[in-house]
């Protein structure tokens, strides 16, 4: 199995319905830019393009694309996670101080600082999930066994209202500021803007991020959290949903080399899609097993009924991840293997799972 990348986004799909921007690129504009000729912070007003050193104008339109009928035409249509979904983002277009440049400038700081940040970490917005965090990854490492240090970064809007963490982004991912106290000077300027915000930094959408690196990193958002809390399903079995999802990623780059049925795919939505299904295959394999967190089916159906059927109909996208109905099925399989193998009360190794899944996946055709 040989990847191109080295990182998978997880929430991609819905970050492309939103279209706000591609995550399923591995870089991140900030450090590409050209050096901003910067020479005085307080010339610049929040609104000036420059002050957020966007790499590029955004060239399509938001709201056409928001509303394009291919995102929303059949099996797509809207949904009660869609409808959470929009509503974050109408809070967002609605705030009057809405500027889509900081938007995009604190997406990206707040994706870049959780891929660098080494250190404490707390999960869920008043670390809710710390415990429960600790504990499921006790049981997956244990599960899964797999020969690396995993590392759960927890994202959160909390991060870009505090003055530290803001300038310490600042200073590390905006290169037109060339110092500390030039990080200072524009994280107060943005926290004075924060101030008079309702949504920025507040609204769930900028801690969105669920994604995966091969050095071991996950990062799970406090936003995609709630969203899914939001919608009704438990906070702890979304928690371990997500987490055990990410953490089959690790096992494919793990298995990276003997794992190379994908080999034969040609184009990356194919790959992301048979990768994406395995994730949730295994995921629900262990969200069912008696020796994993032993959820029952009535349960993760509706986690994973509600939480796919925002949907991801973009087949030809890179990020794509399976079509809701797809990935359904392919967690019931998932559960399936589970609640046949515990009567024999073992844990299938990886490579046992990912046979499985290859059955399932060359018998369903898809
Ligand atoms: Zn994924």
């Amino acid at each position: 199995m040989k990847k191109t990348g080295i990182g998978i986004w997880c929430c991609g799909m819905l970050l492309i319905i939103f279209a706000l921007q591609s995550c399923s690129k591995e870089k991140i504009g900030l450090e590409d830019q050209k050096k901003n000729p910067i020479t005085s912070q307080k010339s610049f007003s929040p609104i000036s393009k420059s002050f957020y050193s966007e790499p590029e104008l955004v060239t399509y339109s938001l709201s056409n694309r928001f509303y394009d009928e291919s995102l929303v035409a059949t099996p797509c249509e809207a949904t009660e996670f869609g409808n959470v979904l929009s509503g974050y983002f109408e809070d967002l277009l609605k705030d009057p101080l809405f500027n889509f440049e900081l938007l995009n400038y604190y997406l990206e700081l707040n994706r870049k600082y959780v891929t660098y940040y080494v250190g404490d970490n707390y999960y869920g917005e008043d670390g809710e999930f710390n415990q429960l965090g600790k504990k499921r990854m006790r049981e997956l490492t244990k599960f899964w066994n797999l020969n690396r240090e995993i590392i759960l970064n927890g994202q959160h809007t909390a991060f870009l209202n505090d003055r530290e963490i803001l300038t310490d982004m600042i200073e590390s991912f905006d290169r037109s500021v060339r110092n500390r106290e030039e990080a200072y000077a524009k994280a107060d300027l943005l926290l004075a803007f924060n101030e008079s915000s309702p949504n920025f930094p507040e609204n769930p959408y900028f801690a969105f991020d669920a994604f995966t690196k091969s050095n071991g990193l996950l990062v799970i958002g406090d936003g995609l959290l709630k969203s899914i809390t939001d919608i009704g399903i438990d906070s702890k079995l979304a928690f371990t949903a997500v987490l055990a999802h990410e953490w089959w990623h690790q096992a494919q780059f793990e298995y990276d080399e003997e794992w190379d049925y994908i080999d034969q795919f040609s184009n990356s939505a194919e790959i992301s899609k048979f990768s994406e299904l395995e994730a949730d295959f295994a995921a629900a394999y262990f969200l069912g097993h008696k020796r994993g967190a032993t959820y029952n089916w009535k349960r993760l159906e509706e986690y994973f009924r509600l939480s796919f059927n925002v949907g991801d109909c973009l087949t030809q996208s890179p990020s794509h991840h399976g079509t809701p109905q797809q990935r359904l099925l392919a967690a019931k399989f998932g559960y399936e293997l589970a609640d046949s193998a515990q009567k024999k009360g073992f844990i299938l190794s990886p490579s046992e799972v990912h046979s499985a899944f290859l059955e399932f996946y060359e018998a369903m055709g898809i």
